[in-house]
């Protein structure tokens, strides 16, 4: 699951809990950080082969810490809990029902990623594997992360007030990532090693936070600087 894991973010976001859509985008990916840079480190092992499933190379053979249940349920945990004390470090405005959300949108990472991976999710530590390995079915993988963004997206756009730059500017990032799953799951490129795959992972993550960011700032700074 890549672009997909993004709809919960979209979702999430309502004028009522008001947790900034950057901070979405890096709860439903945490999971996927804490991998990337324990990929980096040589703790969390990946392989990437070509062909591994239709839709993806990625052969995570050792991802306990990242990418188990019991690990995914305590990474949900610290990050509602640390949702309070990045709230007044930043001046967010916070609630406990934020944070439960903010907690909620890290475990769905896994939730979604049950439905791609193939059996490489364990229950604890490394065993118990899990995955309905939905990216064995290039198509039909790629039609449900398309759909579950169309809808996050649909519903960040009713659940918020937004101007109409906002509104296009939404819009326009959503197309983006389609564009971008489509290279991903259809064009075909020679794999990467893992440290290059887990930077790229950092690199692009970080990007879409930062466009997320930016969605939420500058286009409603410029609203308020209008007349
Ligand atoms: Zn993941």
């Amino acid at each position: 699951m890549f672009v997909g894991h993004y709809s919960v973010a979209f979702a999430a976001r309502s004028e009522r809990n008001r947790i900034p859509l950057w901070v979405l985008f890096i709860a439903v990916q945490f999971l996927d950080y804490v991998w990337a840079t324990l990929v980096l480190l040589g703790i969390e092992k990946l392989r990437v082969i070509k062909g591994f499933t239709a839709g993806s190379m990625l052969d995570s053979y050792f991802h306990p810490y990242s990418h188990s249940l019991i690990a995914a349920i305590l990474w949900s945990s610290i990050a509602a809990i640390g949702y309070k004390p990045l709230c007044s470090w930043l001046g967010y405005a916070y609630g406990k029902s934020a944070a439960l959300i903010v907690g909620f949108a890290v475990f769905s990472h896994w939730i979604l990623d049950l439905i791609a991976h193939p059996r490489d999710l364990a229950i604890y530590d490394n065993t118990w594997k899990v995955g309905f390995g939905l990216w064995n079915y290039r198509d039909p993988e790629f039609a449900l992360e398309i759909g579950l963004l169309g809808v996050g997206i649909m519903l960040y756009l009713t659940r918020n007030v937004l101007s109409a730059a906002r509104k296009t500017a939404v819009i326009a990032f959503g197309i983006v990532l389609v564009v971008i799953q489509i290279g991903d799951t259809y064009v075909p490129r020679t794999p990467l090693s893992d440290k290059a795959t887990a930077m790229g992972v950092w690199v692009f993550y970080t990007l879409f936070v930062v466009v997320a960011f930016l969605i939420e700032k500058i286009v409603s700074r410029r609203q308020t600087n209008t007349p």
